[in-house]
């Protein structure tokens, strides 16, 4: 460990999904505004090599980062937060720490010894939890821990953690996140479960520094006492959590409890540079105190879960902060829409965003939705299979192919015009083998994408298999559909375009992946306004 990088290790504990990503990215983003150059990684204790094959249904978005990696939906967190794009080797599994260390048993690196969980398993955790720290780009490393303590697949972490700690003294700090629940009968907030938590970390021998309490109700001094004289922290060190209306509030409230500062001094910095947050202050007031209101529906298969469309619901609120409106979402499930239905399920809305997704389970739907949108001149975003669902929409509407489709839901289809990519007809492996991460696109002449994004060329991420088939693109240019973004490289369409229509375009990248707090992304932005425009002469 380069003795100048600083370590803060984020642990959970007594439940899952307490929000140890936004603390993260909070603590994060005020180290980074009193100019500390910071980074956050995650750690995931599952055997997966990466979340790319996994149901969005089980851990949400699986977020691309711009070195195509399929990663854990809190790195768009840490990018939207910091508004510095993270990479891969920002996300480490399990499953990917034993791949490396079978591959070197293999190679016989090893030498004959008899490779263990510790210490070869945790030697190549400790490696890649150093590996950013020692390139010399940051002075603060934030090491997410996913799972809960005293998960057993966790352990080789928080060993490792220990471990790093004993090596670096000083230089690391363990913050433990828990949940104080509160008793409704007795009035009162506990911290038995904490305390339970706190004493299965140093069981495995990590003491932890800073307590962040996630709870409904303030934390009284009686209950910080006791929480600091049972946990052995120091009272300043104990950081109550409230639920936050908005995510973004998180980082001024931990600031108000000084929490940035102590971290600072249990890591022997400087807290002289007090953070700046008044363009962060000035996005949460727009985000709270909305002018108008605008309802976006969101039309998906995974919709129960919210989780799934984190970065798109996110971009949506920080277009909505520059456009000073409140977006609400209406979730529709693509499976519920058919011909019959979907204008009654669309009434009203200010406009509709088609998302992205893979598989035939409810594609009918979203081609509706996307009839709707345009027929009814509704504000259209197309996202991914969202774009390819469009460009179905109007090969069947407008340019009468009855039989078109994606080859992905009709491999016999009379006319594909969504096909295979022709780099995809040898893959077999499902895991990290479709066109991932950021790819150029050159935007056409006099077009809405270049009107919006105000140059020639753009950078953006993607995830995909399937590609507009450049067979139907001059019949669909002719019918008024226009590709205005092209990959230079390869020809690919990446933007589509109706411009006989108040706000139509859709996209093959994923632009929800690259809209941050300071940066909200131009499309979300456009977006956006051409709800409140719609709303206001609707
Ligand atoms: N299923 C489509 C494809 O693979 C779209 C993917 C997506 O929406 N991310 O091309």
């Amino acid at each position: 460990m380069a003795s100048s990088t600083k370590y803060i290790f984020v642990t959970g504990g007594v439940t899952s999904s307490l929000g140890k990503g936004i603390v993260a990215s909070s603590l994060g983003t005020l180290l980074q505004a009193r100019g500390y150059r910071v980074t956050i990684q995650k750690f995931d204790p599952y055997i997966n090599i990466d979340p790319g094959t996994l149901n969005p249904y089980e851990h949400g978005e699986c977020y691309v980062t711009d070195d195509g990696a399929e990663t854990d939906l809190d790195l768009g967190h840490y990018e939207r937060f910091l508004n510095r794009p993270t990479s891969q080797a920002n996300n480490v599994t399990t499953g990917r720490v034993y791949q490396s260390v079978i591959d070197k048993e293999r190679r016989g690196d090893f030498l004959g010894k008899t490779v263990q969980v510790i210490p070869h398993i945790t030697d190549e955790i400790k490696h890649r939890m150093q590996l950013l720290g020692q390139s010399g780009d940051y002075d603060i490393v934030i090491t997410e821990i996913g799972g809960t303590v005293g998960d057993i697949e966790a352990l080789p972490y928080i060993e490792a953690v220990r471990q790093l700690r004993w090596e670096h003294e000083g230089h690391c700090v363990c913050i433990h996140l828990t949940l104080i629940p509160y008793l409704r009968v007795t009035g009162e907030l506990k911290t038995k479960p904490t305390q339970h938590s706190v004493k299965t970390l140093q069981e495995n021998g990590v003491q932890p520094d800073i307590l962040v309490c996630r709870s409904e109700y303030a934390l009284d001094a009686s209950v910080r006492e006791k929480l600091a004289l049972f946990c052995n922290v120091t009272p300043n060190a104990v950081i109550e959590s409230l639920d936050a209306k908005s995510i973004y509030e998180v980082p001024m409230k931990l600031h108000e409890q000084d929490m940035d500062a102590v971290v600072l001094s249990k890591l022997g910095l400087s807290a002289e540079i007090k953070p700046d947050m008044r363009d962060w202050q000035d996005f949460v007031d727009r985000v709270m105190e909305p002018k108008s209101q605008v309802e976006i529906g969101l039309i998906g298969k995974y919709v129960e879960l919210h989780d799934s469309y984190k970065s798109i619901t996110e971009s949506m609120i920080h277009a909505g902060a520059r456009n000073e409106v409140k977006v609400n979402v209406r979730w529709i499930h693509s499976e519920a829409l058919s011909v019959d239905n979907a204008g009654e399920s669309l009434k009203g809305l200010d406009a509709v965003l088609v998302a992205p997704g893979f598989g035939s389970r409810g594609f009918e739907g979203k081609i509706e939705a996307v009839r709707i949108a345009r027929e009814q001149g509704i504000p259209f975003l197309g996202i991914c299979f969202g774009m390819q669902a469009a460009v179905i929409e109007y090969s069947r509407n407008v340019l009468q192919l009855k039989g078109a489709n994606s080859s992905e839901v009709e491999p016999d289809c009379a006319q594909p015009v969504i096909g295979l990519m022709s780099e995809q007809k040898q893959v077999t492996n499902m895991g990290g083998t479709m066109r991932l991460g950021a790819c150029d696109c050159v935007l056409s002449e006099g077009s809405r994408a270049k009107e919006i994004y105000g140059k020639d060329s753009i950078s953006e991420r993607h995830r995909h298999r399937y590609e507009f088939n450049n067979a139907y693109l001059e019949d669909l240019a002719s019918a008024g559909m226009q590709a205005s973004g092209i990959n230079p490289q390869t020809g690919l369409v990446e933007i589509i375009e109706v411009s006989d229509h108040p706000w139509f375009l859709a996209v093959q990248f994923h632009p929800e992946y690259q809209s941050t707090v300071v940066n909200p992304h131009p499309l979300f932005v456009a977006f956006v306004r051409a709800a409140k425009t719609y709303n206001t002469t609707k």
